[in-house]
């Protein structure tokens, strides 16, 4: 598992930091602080998803982790131009008085 903490979003209910003081840590607003690089071992899994669970403003995120054996990400191919769809349904543009 692996996480991601988005303190923009951070209310600094302290939450995360009682259920996994070892991953979230409070600075001196209260505000929460990933401890570590996000990366959780199996052991740790169940105290950071209750973390994630109950974060009221959803500021943890679970970010999937890629292995090795994964296929590529499909690469960003160029719009096929001569299909493209294009809606000829011009807006109307009325006058009311
Ligand atoms: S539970 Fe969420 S809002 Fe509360 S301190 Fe942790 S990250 Fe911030």
């Amino acid at each position: 598992m692996r996480i991601k903490l988005d303190r923009t979003l951070c209310d600094g209910f302290g939450i995360c930091a009682k259920h996994a003081p070892d991953y979230f840590s409070l600075d001196d607003w209260g505000y929460a602080v990933l401890v570590g690089d996000g990366v959780i071992p199996e052991q740790d899994r169940a105290a950071v998803q209750r973390a994630l669970l109950d974060c009221p403003v959803h500021a943890i995120l679970e970010i999937a982790e890629r292995r090795p054996d994964d296929p590529p990400p499909p690469s960003l191919a160029e719009p096929d131009l001569d299909n493209l769809r294009v809606d000829t349904g011009a807006a109307q543009w009325d006058m009311t008085r």
